[in-house]
């Protein structure tokens, strides 16, 4: 169902697959669940696009900058560094380029 909202079932199981740390920096602090593919772009939320990441990475794949941690990823590169990560999961049953770049 489209606008379903991600159950606790899926995001427990999504924190345990990732060790309840931050899959980019390893931080267990403030995980949270983040949609690869946005929802908008036809996410789903089915673990194979979601990502368990901390506040501060989170943050930095919606865009938002932390003047702190300046040399850290932007957003282009945390969301391939997502795709990486789920890729090294799922593929090559499941890739999720497959409309290209
Ligand atoms: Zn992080
Ligand atoms: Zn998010």
């Amino acid at each position: 169902m489209i606008g379903a909202n991600l159950t606790n079932e899926t995001r427990k199981a999504v924190y345990k697959r990732d060790g309840y740390r931050c899959a980019l920096c390893d931080s267990p602090r403030t995980i949270q669940i983040h949609h690869v593919m946005k929802r908008s772009q036809g996410g789903t939320n089915e673990p194979h696009n979601l990502i368990t990441l901390c506040m501060y990475c989170h943050g930095v794949a919606h865009g938002t900058r932390f003047p702190e941690h300046a040399d850290w990823m932007n957003a282009a590169e945390v969301h391939e560094a997502c795709i990486e990560y789920l890729a090294d999961y799922y593929a090559p049953d499941w890739y999720p380029w497959e409309g290209g770049l």
